[in-house]
């Protein structure tokens, strides 16, 4: 099947396809954005024309969210990585205690970072059965005096997903990199989300994060200035140079989500986009093996393993050969992850199911 612009279906965890449509009209703004004379990369994060690029990206996401107006939206740079520190660093004070639930290799990773600035406490660690679930928020106690509660809702090389918000007293935040976007989101459940730019809403370079005043409020009176929430809260994002190319290409995809139907079609779209392949994987008589236990699947990672690491590079190189690219999955799970965002055709997951059951046949 060709693709327009002779476009691989581009299965990549991120950065990953975006809308062909934003990428044309980012190709149409290179050289000279709306008569300014100057592309928006070589455009001062000062002037005019950037302050409202900036204006109408917030404005366009908290649309698209229905952020409430007690929280700030910032855009900020370091990745979700920095987010890691920096919420231990802003929020885990002397003698408190925050909770921790690990879902997977990103949760693990934040988990670390906390450990270098104060007390935490896991309240779930799926590490036993190599993260192959998102557990029932109920089924493990969170402190209700703990300084926040942070878990991963989509822990993309596990390929596992919280589906549901949980409710907790203390201030909870969320790691949503990998599904911002993807279905709608209850935003006043929680005190902080954070997520890298390069999944659903652009290029690499910038992290969204929304924070409620309330938290706002508690961070520490001294903090180095560049990882200070407030400081860059105060500042509306430009406090030092923001990512303005990530940010204006966010704005294009923000503007393309609402124009297509928002985060309830997204959610809509990216179910039957992952059933399609799920589909495959369960009709296979066992040929694939899904790593994520029922329930726990998410719609934008799908992983699944192959009776033998040599089956499975045969299936990779064989994929390539359809336009199915970016299909390796990462070396702690194996097998195969398709990575399928918001951006992701049905088409694709399509031909990947298509593929698959042509492959079971063959090597089955
Ligand atoms: N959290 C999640 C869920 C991720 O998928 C990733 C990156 N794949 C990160 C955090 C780290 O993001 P970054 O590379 O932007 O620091």
């Amino acid at each position: 099947m060709s693709q327009p612009y002779d476009r691989v279906f581009n299965f990549s965890a991120g950065p990953c396809t975006l809308p062909v449509e934003v990428l044309e009209e980012a190709k149409a703004d290179l050289l000279n954005y709306k008569s300014t004379g100057m592309s928006v990369m070589e455009m001062s994060h000062r002037s005019k024309p950037f302050e409202k690029i900036l204006a109408e990206t917030e404005a366009d996401l908290r649309s698209l969210l229905n952020i409430p107006e007690n929280y700030k939206v910032l855009f900020l740079q370091g990745g979700a990585s920095l987010q890691f520190s920096m919420i231990p660093l802003n929020y885990l004070g002397a003698g408190q205690s925050a909770d921790y639930i690990v879902t997977g290799a990103w949760g693990e990773k934040a988990l670390e970072a906390a450990n270098l600035v104060g007390t935490t406490n896991v309240v779930y660690d799926g590490k036993a059965s190599n993260f192959n679930e998102a557990p029932s928020f109920d089924s493990f106690k969170l402190n209700p005096d703990a300084a926040y509660v942070h878990f991963t809702s989509n822990e993309t090389i596990h390929g596992v997903e919280f589906l549901t918000d949980p409710s907790t007293t203390a201030p909870l935040i969320c790691d949503m990199s990998s599904d911002i976007l993807s279905r709608p989101v209850a935003i006043s459940n929680y005190a902080l989300i954070y997520a890298g730019a390069q999944k659903n809403m652009g290029p690499a370079g910038a992290t969204v994060v929304i924070v409620r005043d309330d938290l706002l409020a508690k961070g520490p009176a001294k903090m180095h200035p560049i990882l200070d929430y407030k400081l860059h809260a105060k500042n509306t994002s430009m406090y030092n140079t923001p990512p303005c190319w990530t940010i204006y290409m966010c704005g294009l995809v923000y503007k393309h989500l609402l124009n297509t139907g928002g985060v309830i079609a997204s959610q809509e779209r990216n179910t039957a986009n992952a059933n399609t392949i799920y589909k495959a994987i369960d009709a296979s008589n066992g040929f694939y093996k899904g790593h994520a236990v029922g329930g726990s699947r998410s719609i934008m990672n799908v992983t699944f393993t192959l009776p033998s690491d040599e089956l499975t590079s045969t299936f990779v190189k064989e994929a390539e050969t359809h336009q199915l690219d970016g299909l390796k999955g990462h070396r702690s799970v194996g097998g195969i992850r398709a990575s399928i965002y918001n951006a992701f055709p049905i088409e694709g997951c399509q031909v990947l199911a298509g593929f698959m059951t042509e492959f079971a046949a063959k090597n089955g």
